[in-house]
C-alpha cells in the first residue's frame, strides 16, 4: 500500500478521534501530534529516481493521502494547494483520502477542479449517527467523481441508508477500534450496515475486527494482528451485482431462441395503451409492477403473480422471463429468497423496457 504523508499532526474533533492511532503512536516516541508540520516527503507523488522516472509508478495501485493527519486540516490550508497541484501532475495515480473534515472540502480548492478530478477519491468518516448525518449532507452535495463512507472506529448502529439511496456512494467500509483501550464494536451494527448495502447496491468492506468485538452478546478481546483475518473470515464483503453492455445483448440473444419467450408480442390493444399513456408512464407502472410483485423476498403466488393479459409489461415479462422469481433465477441468475436490491430491480425494468421498445419499433 503506497502511503503520501505531505503533513504530519492533527486535532481532534469528534468521537471518533478519542484513541486516534497517530496520538498513540507519537506518544511512543514522545512527539506532540497536535503539532502540524509539513514532511520531507511532501513531494513524493513527484519524486524521482536516479533513472528519471517516478519513484511512485501507475502499476504501484492506490496512494493513501494524508494517513498521519487530515487534508483537510486548517494548518494545512497553506499547503494544500499544493499538494492538490502534484495530485493533478500524477493522473496516472489514484489518490485516496480519508477525512473527518468534509466541510472544509472547498478551503483550496484548485481553480480547475471542476465536477472533480477523476484520480481522486474521497472518504468521509462516520464513527456513529450523528456524525453521519452531519458530514454525509455535505459530503453528497460537492463535487466529487469518486466518493466513498467509512465507519471506523464504528462506535454504535449506523443508519446510512437514505445517503447510499442517492447512489453517488460507491463503497462503505466498517470497522472496530484498535489499541490499548478500545471502544467496544457490535457485530450487529455491521451487519446492520452490510444489510443497507445490499439493499442499495453498495459495495460493502468489513475490514477488521477492533479489539474489542461483540458477538452475539459475548465480548471477544482480539489481538491487533488478528483482527482484520477475523473480519476476512466473517466472508460478509459484498459486491454489487453488474450488468453488462455484451451480457444484455447475450440475454436477448437467447429469448430469441426460446420458442416459449419469442411467442409472446404486443397486440395492436397494447401498443394503443403505450400510444395513449406514453412510454414514461409504461416505465412508470412497471416500476411499480416490479418492486409490488417481483422484489419482495417472500412472494406467496410466487409463479402466478404476472397475468397473460391486461397490461403491456405483463407481456413483456413473459416475454423476457422477469415473470417471477423461478424464471428469474434460471434466466437471469438472480437467486430468489430475498428482497431484490435497487440495482437488480433497475436491471429489470430496463430488460423489460428495452423489450417494449423493440417491439413499437417493429
Ligand atoms: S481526524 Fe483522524 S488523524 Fe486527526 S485526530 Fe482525528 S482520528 Fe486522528
Amino acid at each position: 500500500m503506497n502511503i503520501w504523508n505531505p503533513w504530519h499532526g492533527c486535532s481532534k474533533i469528534s468521537p471518533g478521534c478519542k484513541n486516534c492511532y497517530v496520538y498513540r503512536r507519537d506518544a511512543m516516541y514522545g512527539k506532540d501530534s497536535s503539532v502540524v508540520s509539513k514532511t520531507k516527503n511532501f513531494n513524493f507523488p513527484l519524486a524521482k529516481a536516479r533513472n528519471g522516472d517516478y519513484k511512485l509508478q501507475s502499476c504501484d495501485g492506490k496512494v493513501y493521502t494524508c494517513m498521519t493527519s487530515d487534508f483537510f486540516l486548517p494548518e494545512a490550508d497553506c499547503w494544500r494547494r499544493e499538494a492538490w497541484s502534484m495530485i493533478r501532475e500524477r493522473p496516472d495515480l489514484e489518490f485516496v483520502i480519508i477525512t473527518k473534515r468534509i466541510e472544509r472540502f472547498y478551503e483550496e480548492l484548485p481553480l480547475d477542479w471542476g465536477q472533480g478530478y477523476k484520480n481522486v477519491t474521497i472518504i468521509c468518516t462516520c464513527e456513529n449517527q450523528e456524525m453521519a448525518d452531519k458530514r454525509l449532507k455535505i459530503f453528497l452535495e460537492l463535487p466529487i467523481i469518486n466518493r466513498e463512507i467509512i465507519e471506523e472506529p464504528m462506535l454504535e448502529k449506523i443508519n446510512i441508508e437514505k445517503y447510499l439511496a442517492t447512489g453517488k456512494i460507491s463503497c462503505v467500509t466498517c470497522g472496530g477500534e484498535s489499541g490499548d483501550n478500545p471502544r467496544p464494536c457490535d457485530y450487529g451494527w455491521i451487519l446492520d450496515t452490510r444489510e443497507q448495502c445490499v439493499r442499495q447496491n453498495v459495495s460493502f468492506h468489513f475490514k477488521q475486527t477492533g479489539g474489542k468485538f461483540i458477538k452475539d452478546g459475548k465480548v471477544y478481546l482480539i489481538d491487533r494482528k488478528y483482527q482484520q483475518t477475523q473480519a476476512e473470515r466473517a466472508g460478509i464483503d459484498f459486491t454489487p451485482v453488474k450488468f453488462s453492455e455484451s451480457e444484455f445483448q447475450e440475454l436477448f440473444e437467447r429469448l430469441k431462441k426460446s420458442e416459449f419467450r419469442s411467442s409472446f408480442k404486443l397486440k395492436q390493444r397494447d401498443r394503443e395503451y403505450i400510444e395513449s399513456k406514453g412510454i414514461e408512464k409504461i416505465e412508470s407502472h412497471c416500476r411499480d409492477f416490479i418492486r409490488e410483485r417481483l422484489a419482495p423476498k417472500d412472494i406467496s403466488n410466487d409463479g402466478k403473480q404476472t397475468p397473460m393479459k391486461g397490461h403491456p409489461v405483463f407481456i413483456a415479462q413473459h416475454a423476457t422471463a422477469t415473470c417471477c422469481r423461478g424464471c428469474l433465477y434460471k434466466w437471469h441468475r438472480i437467486a430468489p429468497g430475498r428482497e431484490l436490491t435497487a440495482c437488480e430491480q433497475d436491471y429489470v425494468v430496463s430488460v423489460i423496457m428495452e423489450w417494449i421498445r423493440s417491439q413499437i419499433e417493429q
